[in-house]
């Protein structure tokens, strides 16, 4: 039992019992126990206002909108609202080249088609992910390969990308998981040792720090989304960049045609879809991202104010972060040790919800490499031809990622977002205590 509760609980009983004192009802010790009744039985909310949501767009995105329009252009090459996001998203994150694209998907194509990856190209990456991160893989031809994970930290774990590397292996696709930043030092000297490009999936992570620097300057190209769920958003969009002087003057070209548009002259030489981002996006993407910081310090601080608060609580492993590390909390994984309670986690997160706490069991529902599609091997109107064709092996009904299997099993998400308040943390905090005390084995 924790001591900070127990008086905290002392102090709540004795001044309901003053309180009823006053006003002639005979005390009762139910006051105390009351407070720790679950709300799903009748007992108080450990939260006691919901967040309020928040307005991620307005005047901001209106003047870069209005001034879009009086433009005789809205498309992207030299357009005034993709270079005025371009010169903003350079100031934050210090790269020589960037392109913005359509999406994240988009991000992640154009960078492993600028890596050189194709037919039968292995690229390691995170099995706990948007499935945009290998649909690029797959479309050059390229076979994902899935690492096991950080049992709480849900990034890959290097050592288990080191047995996976093979002859074939090309590159690394690290996925900063709910904006938590991966071991890139680790990882980039993995890739170094075996001269692998590393690209960074940091769809989840506008705003995060490695050790200090801005997210996605350790790897050799990094990706980011623009979906309306991520940190800031276009609706839909995406930009990719890199500092290496071998890649980053191909991300233009991949993801625009393989048009040169500089006027390199010599026809196509690079072979890419159309990935081109309007001017009405990069007009809102300028804007959005004079938001950034806003929303990543906001969420940083309550998903480290949540571990704070929830990490003595006996079976409960919050999400691990390195201390050097900006984590912004796409959303925050916590997971319980299945042992140490007496229900399971539908349950928890049933008692937790009641209590007024926005969250759900698990992210994806299973690893990618379970679903559907990668179980047939039925990537092109149901056949795979690189595999057809024997240039790999690979059989996804026998990849195994044990602790993917476990976090996928007990791990429950809690939502953050840059309306929540401290308060609305405590009480989420509170609620986690409450129940776990409840339901402890
Ligand atoms: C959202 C996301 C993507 C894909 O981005 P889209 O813009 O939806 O295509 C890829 N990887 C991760 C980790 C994501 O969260």
């Amino acid at each position: 039992m924790n001591h900070n509760q127990s008086r905290r609980e002392f102090l709540a009983a004795s001044s309901a019992a003053v309180i009823a004192g006053s006003l002639g009802v005979i005390p009762s010790k139910a006051a105390g126990a009351d407070a720790a009744k679950l709300a799903i039985q009748g007992g108080p909310k450990a939260v006691k206002a919901a967040p309020k949501s928040v307005r991620r767009w307005g005047d901001l995105e209106l003047e870069r909108l209005k001034a879009m329009v009086e433009q005789d252009t809205l498309f992207y090459w030299k357009g005034p609202q993709t270079e005025l996001a371009l010169e903003r998203f350079k100031k934050i994150y210090p790269f020589k080249y960037a392109h913005t694209c359509t999406s994240g998907t988009a991000a992640l194509h154009i960078a492993v088609n600028a890596a050189g990856i194709g037919p039968g190209d292995e690229v390691i990456t995170s099995p706990i992910t948007d499935i945009g991160t290998v649909i690029g893989v797959i479309y050059q031809m390229g076979v994902p390969v899935f690492a096991d994970l950080g049992a709480c930290t849900y990034n890959l774990d290097p050592a288990d990308v080191e047995r996976r590397i093979t002859k074939k292996t090309k590159a690394i696709i690290a996925v900063h998981l709910c904006g938590n930043p991966c071991d890139m030092d680790a990882l980039r000297a993995i890739a170094d040792k075996h001269k692998l490009v590393l690209i960074e999936d940091a769809c989840q992570a506008w705003g995060a720090q490695y050790r200090g620097k801005p997210i996605g300057t350790v790897g050799h190209i990094a990706c980011w989304s623009l979906q309306q769920t991520k940190h800031i958003t276009t609706g839909d969009g995406g930009i990719v960049a890199s500092n290496d002087e071998r890649f980053g003057p191909l991300l233009q070209k991949c993801g625009d045609k393989g048009s040169d548009r500089l006027g390199g002259g010599g026809g196509f030489r690079q072979f890419a879809t159309n990935y081109r981002m309007n001017e009405p996006s990069a007009a809102v993407f300028a804007a959005q991202l004079e938001r950034l910081e806003g929303v990543a310090s906001k969420r940083a601080t309550l998903g480290n104010l949540l571990t704070e608060k929830i990490k003595d609580i006996p079976g409960i492993m919050p999400h691990q972060v390195h201390p050097k590390d900006r984590c912004v909390y796409w959303f925050y994984f916590m997971r319980f040790n299945t042992k140490a309670f007496r229900c399971n986690r539908a349950d928890l997160v049933k008692a937790l919800a009641a209590e007024g706490v926005q969250c759900s069991a698990g992210y994806i529902k299973v690893p990618l490499h379970r679903e559907p599609v990668f179980q047939d091997h039925g990537f092109f109107a149901g056949r795979w031809p690189v595999r057809e064709m024997g240039l790999t092996k690979m059989d996804f009904t026998k990849h195994h990622t044990p602790e993917v299997e476990a976090i996928l099993q007990n791990g429950i998400r809690f939502t953050i977002h840059e309306g929540m308040t401290e308060e609305y943390i405590l009480g989420a905090a509170e609620a986690v205590r409450k129940v776990a005390k409840h339901y402890a084995a």
